[in-house]
This record gives C-alpha cells, structure tokens and sequence, in this order.
C-alpha cells in the first residue's frame, strides 16, 4: 500500500465511521477510522485462514484461559501488516502525528499479571509461526481496576474500558451459546440408559466477540474468542408498568453480572460463588462451540482428539473437562468410557503456582448448587479414577488415596480433577516443573510420570524488544542483520561483540536514551524528576509477600539510613522504582504500597542526599507502562522467595533489554543464570534445597536475625516507632509479620546477602565496559526466552501440530 492509497482508505472510512472529512476529524474519530481501515484489510486473512484449517481438516489448539492481557492492539497490528511506516508518514502528512492517535487506545485490563500475559503471547507467536491455534476468554465489561496512588495508598477505581470504543472485536450474536446455571437434575429411563435432564435452571446467553490475532507479516490470522454474559429475558414490563424499576431490570442484571469484572486476586478466590460461575461461563460456551464447529467439519465425534487439543491455562478452566464429558455424553448420547477416552486425550494442563492458597478449590455445597449436572459427573469422575488407582496402580485406602482424590474434605480439588483428566501436566519453568515432581505433585508424578514434562514460560520479543526498545533494535539490526526478527536465537551473534568499546559505547547510549523517556513519563505523570546518571534499579510485578517487594524498600530504608549518617557515602546514585498492583482484598499488599509511598516521600524531598536515591513508585503498572520502563532498567529486581515463583515473565523482558538482573535462584531465573553464566547475573538468597530443608525442619528463626543483625534491627523497628523515613506514620502488621509471625518469606534472612548483591552492583557499575558487556551478553542471550521457542515445544512435544502454509 502506498501513502496515497492509504490517506484514500481511511478517508473512505472516516466517511463510514463519522461522516467527516479527515482534516475535520478528531483524534478518537481518526483512531478509529485507522482500525476500521485495518480490520478491512485483516478481514480477508481472517476468514480464508480459518477457512482452510477448516477445508484441510487441520488438527488446531485451543487455549482456554480466565485471562489475556493483551496490551493495546493498532500499532503491534500496524507492524505486523507491515503497514505502519506507511501509517506513519501518512498521519505526518495530515499533520497529525500516529502517537498521538495511538493514545486513543487504552489497555483491555482483561488480566491480573504474567498468566494473562503469557496467553496472549502464546497466541502472538501460534499465528506469527502460522500454526493453528485459538484462544477463548472472557470479556469482563469492567476490567481489573485502575490503580490511583492517593495519600500515599493504593486506590481502586474502575476501569471501563469497553466503552472506550474497542475497534478490535467483531460481535457474532448468531454465534452464541445457552449456558445452564443452577437448577436441578431428573433422572429418567430410556431402552436401559439412563437420561438426565436439566430443569430449572438459569439460562445466560453467552455472546461471543472475536479479536484477530495476526502473525507478524505472514497473513496468517488466528482468533481470540471472549464471551459476553447477555440475558435471554427483557425487561419485566409488569414490574416496570408498577414503577418497580429495579425490580423489572433483574434478569438483565443478573445474566450480564457474569461477565462484568475480572477477579482481581492472584490466589485465593475459593468460595466465591460469582467467580464459579464465571468459570464455568466460560468453559461451557467453549466446549459448545468446538464441538458445534467440529462437527460442522463433518468428522466424525470419536476422532475429536485427532484434530482438536483444548489447553487450560491453570485449573481456572478444569471443568471444561467434564463440561466435554456432558456434551459428548448428554447431548450426543455417548458411552462414558468412550467419552472419557476422547476427553482425556484432547486435554493439557499448566500448572501455574505452587503456593497452596492459590490451588482451587470448591465446597460440594456451592458446586452442586450452581453445577447439578457436572457435579454428578465429577462424582463419576472420581468413582472410577478411585477404581483405576486402587486396582492398577495398587494404591490401599487410606491418606495416599486421599490425597489423590478429586472429591474429598466435603470439597472438590481441581488440581486433581486437571491431571486426572489430561494427558499432559506441566510446570513452567526447570525449577517449578521439579518441584512438582518431587514436592508438591510428587503423588500425581508417581502415578502418571509419563504426563509430567516442562515447558519454560517465553515473551513476544516482537512486543519487548522490537516495539518498546526500536533503537536497541535497530542498533542489533546494523549489528547482525535482521534474522533475530524471525529467529531470536540469532541474537547470539551480538557475542562477537563482547569486546568491542565502540558497540558497547552505543549500548550504553541507547539505555540512557530510554532512561531519558522514562524521566520524561514520571515527570508527565507523577511531576518527579529523576536522573538518568543514576542506576535504574526497577522492581515491576504484582505487590506480594513472595514476590518481596518488603525486602527491596527495607534495604533501600537502610541505605538511606546510612547517608544520612554520611552523606558522603561513597555510592553510585540509585533510583529505585516499583510498580504493580494489589489484589483490593490483600491487605498486607497494600501496606507495602504504603510503605514504599510514605518512605518515597520522604527521601525524595530530602535534600541533604537528593542526589544519592530517588524512590519512585508507578501509578497503574500495565502493559503499556511496561513498554516504558522494561527498556530504561540498569537492575532487574527478581527477589521472590525461592521456590515461590513459577517462572517469571518480567525478569525475561528485562534481560532482552540488556539489564543485569538481581535475583534469587527460583523460577526462570536459574534459567537466565545458566544462559548469561555466573558473572552476568548477581545472585543471592537461600537456595531452593535451602528452603525446604528450613520447612522440613521447622528450624527458621527470624527473631535470630532480628536480634543478631544490628542495621537490619534498627531497620526493622522503624516500620513502629513513628521515625522521620516513615513520615512518622507505622507499619504494625508488616512489622508483626517479619518478628512475632517468623517472616513466612525469608525477608530478614536473605537481607544480609541482598545487601551485599548490592554492593557488588555499586562496583561493577563503576566498571563501564564490564558492565555494558554483561549487559550484551544478556541480550545476546535472551532470544531462547522469545515465547516462539516456547510454543514451538508446545506444539511438538504437547499439541502435535504443526505449521500451516497460506495457500
Ligand atoms: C510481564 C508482566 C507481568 C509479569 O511479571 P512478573 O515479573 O513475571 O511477575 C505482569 N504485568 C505486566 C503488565 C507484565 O507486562
């Protein structure tokens, strides 16, 4: 396409949209002339595409996942049609720069944090290697809330991001689905089976709305299906002619309540009945429509697994499983031993997270109230997995079996559900998947080893390196030419260059560069000035007690304490930013935001050290920030509690941006550290044996090394004793946690070896080509982590599909 054309079309569309002239357009109308100008275009790929997987009988994916954090939409879709240089210049020529209106564009908050993340990733990199692979969602009317930061804490508000004018979906209402909620179930008799009948149950329309998820200048368009809740019923005009307007909108209400808000929790939603629903929301409009569409293929039911492979994206999704089983068995009048033979083969489960609280699970009570019908078949689930694991795997009654079964303690446990009814379970990363295996999993694993398998987590290096750092990019491009684009283990070749001053001179460069923007963002939204001499040390993830937020602010209290008794400490000047969101309900979360705030305060506005620290916390952590701040980090704080943390996600995008990364050996950072080798990554903190010896001890003492630790107890004590870091104000529970509670994650154990890591950060970065070579070393290193590696596993090693030619 050329400019001209390209003015020539989105004049046509404006016309469509608003009935305007381009030069009298504002910027929303402009924003969304563009997309309606690029959905034309994509609209052609989109259908032939998934024509011919239908045409070629082609076996395809489906990822079904609670949440996706997609980010924005145009500019990625403008790259990858290749179309946004054209867009660019054409916009410079109406005198009305692309930027601008690209920032009509908000963030979908249809995810929490790395899992929503993640799916959307695997999506990128299904339609960018031209596989055939789907995802289904929710689309949640309000998403996660927006995070304000307002006397020093966090504030909830929400966030309507659908009625800012999502030009990305297309609504199908001749698509949707009756999902069955509630009621009861009658069991009748007909020629010897028995027949089980639904009644009285709630009936919620479920609508789908389908987001193109292009590959990147393949032509190849996949499709991301969120369902929206929508009452069958009208208003209830009896109740209106009464004037009882609340009254007559029930219905309507409580349908659409389904799908209006995101949970905001990263664990522990158990007992929440809204989200049950929702869950099951899901899967059943899922299920439906595949096996509609399947059969629509004319393949025959037995044959389902053959050519369709439903991935869940932790156990959010698990009753899909048996919701497969009800509509093969119910509706297609199916035996259960076939029925169960397809499911089982057709499903594979990633395990997401280790920490108990956030396993699922549901009281019998709740599930056979909203669920008659897929309680009964989880109940016949268990009977026979039961059977199956005392006569062939000889397992007696008693606390082994238990501990195996789906139903027990008057609940249902869907981790148990999830493996027994998959053919593959995986962790995602080395260190998670083995404990798994040998820990938490460790019973599954002795039943199934042959299901158990690792698939280290992966990001769109298109999003995190070509899109939010285009001067490092195009920098590499010079470098070693264009195949990383394609093929990011090509990002190798930058090691040729370990040693050359010139390219280390322009990496360094470009960093400052990208700190300059960041400077610039903070300043433009939070009016703090920070300088870009200082060591940009960024800590960005959702706020958590195993993700150790609390331990970074203790440290850097420390170090303010120790300017202030010498304020010519002889120390590189830190700039020390966090972002990220807690769960509304998590209290000890917001207390660390709170704490971070009030000691920001203060040590931004002290002048006798200004130039030593800076504390910045950033509003709102999202995708789009993100882009931002990934590409200014000098330091990538991955300090979770070892063994707590799954993967990571984050600390992969640092690393393709060329930060050195300051982390404990949990999650991916083993793999990170195996990749760059010891001397390019700062290692601390206890080791993951470590951890479980302490557990299996009982041996942790905290008050030890409160009492032990001089600086650490002076430190410490100020979270209670109104002191002038604080502001003056208290930290009584997060206080409590570290000393009468024994400090569950390891904070003051790890605090003398983080502060050392620190140290040795002060050094090294005094050291400019040692330290711009580590930070090469890095990039070179981190194209395994391109989520394209990770799904190309997937699809060998789980999925068994393959790439799909255009034709
Ligand atoms: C990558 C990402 C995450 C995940 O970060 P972790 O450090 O892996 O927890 C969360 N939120 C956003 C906006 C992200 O981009």
């Amino acid at each position: 396409m050329t400019k001209e054309l390209f003015l020539e079309e989105l004049q046509k569309a404006l016309y469509q949209v608003s009935g305007k002239d381009i030069k009298d357009a504002s910027d929303r109308e402009l924003y969304i002339g563009l997309g309606t100008l690029l959905k034309e275009n994509i609209g052609k790929n989109f259908s032939g595409r998934n024509k011919l997987y239908r045409d070629e009988h082609v076996k395809q994916v489906f990822y079904l996942s609670m949440e996706f954090l997609t980010g924005t939409f145009t500019k990625k879709n403008l790259q990858y049609l290749g179309l946004y240089d054209i867009a660019k210049e054409a916009f410079a020529e109406l005198n009305r720069p692309l930027e601008k209106i690209l920032d009509e564009e908000e963030d979908p908050g249809l995810g929490n944090g790395g899992l929503g993340r993640l799916a959307v990733a695997f999506l990128d990199s299904l339609a960018s290697l031209k596989m055939p692979g789907h995802g289904y969602g929710l689309r949640y009317e309000k998403g996660l809330f927006k995070q304000v930061i307002y006397e020093n804490k966090q504030l909830e508000l929400p966030d309507d991001w659908v009625h800012n004018a999502n030009i990305w979906e297309f609504k199908r209402e001749d698509e949707s689905y009756e999902v069955q909620i509630g009621g009861r179930i009658d069991i009748s008799g007909f020629r010897n089976k028995l027949i089980f009948t639904h009644v009285d149950y709630d009936r919620v329309k479920a609508v789908p709305y389908d987001i193109p998820m292009l590959g990147y200048k393949n032509n190849a368009v996949n499709y991301l299906r969120l369902w929206s809740a929508e009452s069958y019923e009208d208003i209830d005009f009896r109740e209106f002619a009464k004037g009882n307007f609340q009254a007559s909108f029930k219905n309507i209400i409580k349908a659409k309540t389904i799908t209006q808000f995101l949970y905001p929790e990263d664990s522990n939603i158990e007992g929440k009945k809204l989200r049950l629903k929702q869950e099951y929301f899901l899967v059943s409009a899922s299920i439906q429509d595949l096996v509609k569409k399947y059969k629509d293929e004319g393949l025959p039911l037995a044959d389902f697994y053959k050519y369709r492979v439903i991935h869940i994206n932790d156990t959010h999704p698990v009753l899909a499983i048996p919701e497969l089983m009800r509509v093969l068995i119910d509706e297609n009048y199916m035996e259960w031993e076939d029925a169960w033979e397809i499911t089982t083969k057709t499903f594979g489960f990633t395990n997401h997270t280790i920490l108990s609280e956030a396993m699922e699970r549901w009281n019998i009570d709740l599930f056979k109230e909203i669920l008659p019908r897929i309680w009964m078949i989880i109940e016949e689930i268990n009977h026979r997995y039961i059977y199956f694991l005392k006569n062939e795997k000889g397992i007696a009654e008693g606390e082994m079996l238990d501990k195996l079964s789906i139903i027990s303690d008057g609940q249902v446990r869907m981790v148990n559900l999830a493996i027994a009814g998959s053919f593959s379970v995986n962790g995602v990363a080395e260190l998670h998947t083995n404990i798994l295996k040998e820990k938490v999993l460790n019973d599954f694993y002795n039943v199934y080893p042959e299901k158990f398998n690792n698939k280290t987590n992966g990001i769109v290096h298109r999003r995190w390196l070509l899109n939010a750092n285009s001067e490092l990019s195009s920098f590499i491009q010079k470098l070693i030419g264009d195949e990383f684009i394609s093929n990011p283990l090509a990002l190798e070749g930058l090691l040729q260059y370990t040693d050359d001053s010139n390219v280390l001179k322009e990496l360094a460069n470009i960093k400052h560069h990208n700190k300059e923007r960041l400077v610039k963002y903070v300043y433009d939204t939070q009016g703090i000035k920070l300088s870009p001499y200082s060591i940009f040390d960024i800590h960005i993830k959702r706020i958590h007690e195993y993700k150790r937020q609390l331990l970074n602010i203790l440290h850097i209290m420390y170090l303010y304490e120790r300017l202030k008794q010498n304020p010519n400490l002889d120390i590189v000047p830190r700039t020390f930013i966090f972002g990220g969101k807690a769960a509304p309900g998590y209290h000890t979360a917001k207390e660390v935001i709170r704490l971070i705030n009030s000691v920001a305060n203060v040590i931004n506005s002290d002048l006798t050290i200004k130039d030593k620290l800076k504390v910045v916390f950033i509003e709102n952590y999202n995708i789009s920030n993100a882009e931002i701040l990934f590409p200014a980090a000098d330091i990538s704080e991955q300090i979770s509690t070892t063994t707590k943390e799954a993967s990571g996600t984050g600390n992969m995008k640092f690393m393709m941006n060329g930060a050195i990364t300051l982390a404990t050996l949990d999650g991916a950072n083993v793999e990170i550290s195996g990749e760059v080798g010891e001397d390019n990554i700062i290692i601390f903190g206890l080791k993951s044996h470590e951890v479980y010896e302490y557990y299996e001890n009982g041996n942790y003492n905290a008050l030890d090394i409160y009492n032990s630790d001089k600086e650490l107890k002076s430190v410490v004590d100020k979270l209670i004793s109104k002191d002038s870091i604080t502001g003056y104000e208290t930290f009584g529970e997060l206080y409590d946690l570290l000393t009468k509670y024994n400090d569950t994650y390891f904070v003051l154990k790890d605090f003398d070896s983080y502060r050392l890591a620190h140290e040795r950060i002060n050094d090294l970065y005094r050291d400019f080509h040692r330290w711009n070579r580590m930070s090469l070393i890095n990039i070179a290193k981190s194209g395994i982590f391109s989520s394209d590696n990770t799904i190309k596993k997937y699809a060998e090693e789980i999925w068994n599909i393959k790439p799909i030619g255009n034709r």
